[in-house]
């Protein structure tokens, strides 16, 4: 589960990670109220990386400068989601721009700790352009990640004196987040150096967490209680949750639904393969009954721009003849292919086909057809 920033920050806070305060807010007229002194920096709130650099983040000197801003931001979209949600804060004085973070490092099987002098841009890019910029290690989940290790790595970045002290604490705490919260991943970029606010400029240069990515273990979220609940869903996911169905929208036009997740995720690639376009995945789940069926239909049909459907059944303890009456009682709106095998299957071809639908065995055949009806209505 990702952490929106605000979220990840406060999450910091409580690890002394220095962060900027800020305010949350969600319409443009609320920057009026904000005791903060400017500049401000306003960030859209969105589990989405690079706001930067797709005008979702503006640094704001009066008033007037921050309510445009925010109305600016506020309902935009960045990489498909629209910003909700902005952070207000004080502005800080940027100096360097480093990075840092924590990740689960597979081939090790332990945490991985990555680090550059190169922040503020993609740490993706940075491999690519400069790899000799990038430090990295492992940390040994028995023996911990001690300040010792913190301090080679904080060298390796070039960092010295009271930096280097900074670099240790953040960096430990850090490491202290990923094992107490169960995170997959902490990032911190840039983790900046700050001459001034929201520090006091007479105790000299230090370091700031400017930005904060965190995403936790879902199969740890039982074990936090005060966790916030992240799921953004689109209305139609939302829709689709209420009826217990799995549902996630993609930005095809051809529907797709099946039975079990790994059928469905089998079907999106043969459907890619013939050169169709799935629009989402649904996964109707095992046992479903007529009624599953037609909601499912209802909702997969009801995204703008779905030309077409596909069903894939393999009929377990899911009966086929359950899901023929699901799929006649829905009378689907746009061209539908239906490939159905497995349990009941005679009475479930039988149903489907006094009601003048023809169902499908090999299931690349029925993908073929759906993705050649869909490509022939274009
Ligand atoms: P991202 O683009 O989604 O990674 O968002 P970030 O929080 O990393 O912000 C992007 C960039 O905006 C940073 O690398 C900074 O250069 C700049 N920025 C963000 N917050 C501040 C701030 O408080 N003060 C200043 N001067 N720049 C900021
Ligand atoms: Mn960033």
């Amino acid at each position: 589960m990702k952490l929106h920033e605000y979220q990840a920050k406060e999450l910091f806070a409580r690890y002394a990670i220095p962060v900027q305060n800020g305010v949350v807010i969600e319409r443009p007229q609320q920057v009026e109220g904000i005791a903060l002194t400017y500049p401000l920096v306003l960030k859209a709130q969105v589990l989405v990386g690079g706001r930067g650099k797709a005008g979702g983040i503006k640094l704001a000197s009066t008033p007037d400068e921050a309510k445009r801003h925010a109305a600016a931001i506020l309902g935009m979209q960045i990489k498909g989601e629209k910003v909700r949600r902005l952070v207000v804060a004080e502005a800080a004085e940027i100096g360097a721009e480093y990075y840092l973070a924590f990740t689960i490092d597979r081939p090790a099987r332990r945490m991985g700790v990555i680090a550059s002098a190169a922040g503020g841009i993609d740490i993706e890019e940075v491999a690519r352009s400069t790899p000799d910029k990038i430090a990295r290690g492992t940390v040994d989940p028995f023996f911990g990640f001690h300040p010792y290790q913190a301090r080679q790595l904080g060298r390796r970045l070039g960092l010295g004196g009271s930096l280097l002290s900074d670099f240790v604490a953040v960096a430990t705490a850090l490491y202290r987040v990923c094992v107490s919260e169960d995170a997959e991943l902490v990032e911190v970029n840039p983790l900046a150096v700050v001459t001034g606010r929201p520090f006091d400029a007479a105790g000299g240069p230090r370091l700031l967490a400017v930005d904060a990515k965190v995403i936790l273990d879902d199969n740890a979220v039982y074990r936090h209680s005060g966790l916030p609940k992240n799921e953004e869903l689109t209305e139609l996911e939302a829709a689709a949750r209420a009826e217990g169905l799995s549902y996630v929208e993609l930005d095809g036009d051809l529907a797709i639904i099946g039975n079990g997740a790994g059928l469905v995720m089998a079907t999106l690639d043969m459907v890619a393969h013939f050169g169709g376009r799935p629009a989402n995945f649904l996964d109707v789940g095992g046992g479903a009954t007529t009624e599953n069926m037609k909601q499912a239909i209802e909702i997969v049909v009801r995204k703008p721009g779905v030309r077409g459907l596909l069903i894939n059944i393999f009929g377990g303890i899911t009966r086929c003849d359950d899901i023929a009456r699901g799929i006649v009682d829905a009378r689907s709106p746009v061209d539908m292919v239906v490939r159905l095998t497995g349990t009941n299957e005679d009475e479930g071809r039988r149903i489907l086909e006094s009601a003048g639908i023809h169902a499908y065995v090999d299931p690349q055949e029925a993908a073929r057809r759906v993705v050649a009806l869909v490509a022939h209505g274009a």
